[in-house]
């Protein structure tokens, strides 16, 4: 790797970005290493460069590229934070702190598991950049694993993928997690990736001529009948890992894997998606239920396409995903994405972004007082890793809680009063019970009983947030301390 193939890519993506600066920084870099070798025998610079291409293929800002470059100086040469924030600027130096910071883990076995859990959790909310640049950072690391003890490898390859890899998911950063995935199996479950690679290779083929096939049709359907271009059509592409659990999934036959073909078609713009939707369903029958409009209501996390399932040629069911570009991106790169624009607007977009995360630093700081490192992971991963639902208050706030969530966890989201005071709800202005669990865009109005002497211990068998449970608990202690004072007659 050099500085120049990164400097070309940032040219490519940003012409207003100081390449001057970035040479300076990778100047910087290369002295504080120089003399330094990678346990691979590579001289130690490389492996920064390799970071910091990373996140400019994935059109991070110059301010994360530079920390890219600088991200091993403190912990691994004599030049301190100090020296980057004196040279570089408070900014890059802060980034750099957080990946000092996140790589400092003292812990063994579950502690570390929990700690790690925790630090990436920190990370994200103070600045998710970070958390960008460890992924950059483990992914080279992974490439370059085989040079390390088989006690490390087994270590970081879990790491990758119990922790890394499910949050790449959770922040909908689709390719990351599927790299993270992909580089750690072979480390972690040897047998079973040779297994997969064996199994999956004739079938591949097959697919592969498939996909041509049902591409050249809809091709030329599409440039017959219309005017529109489309971008690109393409068959997703494999991850061994994905395919691995897909292959657990379907009772371990891989033949019900590979009855699915799955092509994505990317347009300019959201009619564009519409249309070729109807040629495709001109072409082939759709199945029945199998129709899903992710544009006109997206996913949790953000995600828009236009899913349908087609009895296509030879009768193969084939699924189609139709896109824009930058619901591609999106999808893809997820909060990321938001990096994807002009520099100028990266204040902006960086807000927005750290908003979006905004519950993460509440899960965080609810947290944050000292429980064992079990409970703390059990409670942490039930929050994080289920999806999340988007409702609103009558006033139209939105409020995001994790998916199941009922009335009564968003009436404590609220505030505590309004939970202990909860009577009844409205859902879309029909009233409901308190149990029902919330749905995507649901409109919740709390109906409140002034007199009502507080929860009922019945809502702790169906709320699905920990706020909500702590809250209850709490509210019902109080009121059985107050029961025992007048039983005493205090
Ligand atoms: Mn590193």
């Amino acid at each position: 790797m050099t500085i120049n193939r990164i400097l070309e890519i940032i040219k490519k993506n940003n012409a207003e970005a100081d390449l001057d600066l970035l040479r300076l920084v990778y100047d910087f870099a290369k002295e504080a290493h120089q003399g330094q070798k990678r346990t691979s025998g590579e001289e130690y610079i490389q492996h920064p460069l390799e970071v910091a291409y990373k996140l400019a293929e994935y059109k991070m800002d110059l301010a994360t590229i530079m920390a890219g470059l600088l991200h091993d100086v403190p912990e691994e040469t004599n030049k301190s934070l100090a020296d980057i924030e004196k040279n570089f600027g408070i900014e890059v130096a802060r980034l750099v702190e957080g990946i000092t910071k996140l790589g400092k883990i003292k812990y063994r076995g579950l502690e570390r598991y929990a700690e790690n859990l925790r630090k990436m959790f920190m990370a994200i909310a103070e600045d998710v950049r970070v958390v960008f640049i460890k992924f950059a950072d483990r992914i080279h690391n992974l490439k370059t694993l085989y040079a390390l003890a088989p006690v490390k490898q087994q270590r970081i390859a879990r790491e990758s993928l119990d922790i890394y890899a499910p949050i790449a998911n959770r922040l909908g950063m689709e390719e990351i997690k599927c790299e993270l995935e992909d580089l750690s199996f072979p480390y972690v479950y040897p047998e079973e990736y040779k297994w997969v690679m064996e199994i999956s290779k004739k079938r591949y083929v097959e697919q592969t001529k498939f996909i041509e096939k049902v591409s050249k049709i809809i091709r030329k359907e599409l440039e017959d009948n219309s005017k529109f271009e489309f971008l690109n059509i393409a068959g997703r592409s494999k991850h061994y890992y994905s395919l691995y659990q897909k292959i657990i999934k379907k009772d371990m036959d891989i033949d019900k894997v590979y009855d699915l073909v799955a092509l994505r078609i990317i347009v300019k713009n959201i009619d564009d998606c519409y249309r070729v939707l109807g040629y495709i369903h001109k072409l082939w029958a759709p199945l029945p239920g199998r129709i899903k409009d992710y544009i006109a209501q997206p996913k949790p996390n953000g995600y828009q396409s236009l899913h349908t399932t087609v009895f296509g040629p030879d009768g193969k069911i084939t699924e189609f995903q139709i896109r824009t570009q930058k619901m591609h991106e999106e999808a893809e790169y997820g909060v990321a994405a938001h990096w994807l624009y002009k520099e100028n607007a990266l204040k902006e977009n960086l807000k927005i972004s750290q908003n979006k995360l905004k519950w993460i630093k509440e899960l965080v700081n609810e947290q944050k007082d000292n429980q064992t490192a079990k409970k703390y992971l059990r409670a942490l991963k039930l929050d994080f890793f289920k999806n999340r639902i988007f409702v609103f208050t009558p006033k139209g706030d939105v409020i995001d809680l994790p998916e199941g969530a009922t009335p009564v966890d968003f009436a404590y989201h609220i505030h505590s009063d309004i939970g202990n005071k909860c009577a009844g709800v409205k859902i879309n202005d029909k009233i409901a019970t308190l149990s029902t669990p919330l749905k995507n865009s649901d409109v919740i109005e709390i109906i409140i009983d002034k007199n009502r002497a507080g929860p009922s211990e019945a809502w702790l068998s169906f709320v699905q947030t920990h706020a909500a449970k702590d809250k209850i608990r709490a509210s019902l202690n109080k009121k059985s301390r107050l029961n025992i004072f007048k039983f005493f007659g205090k």
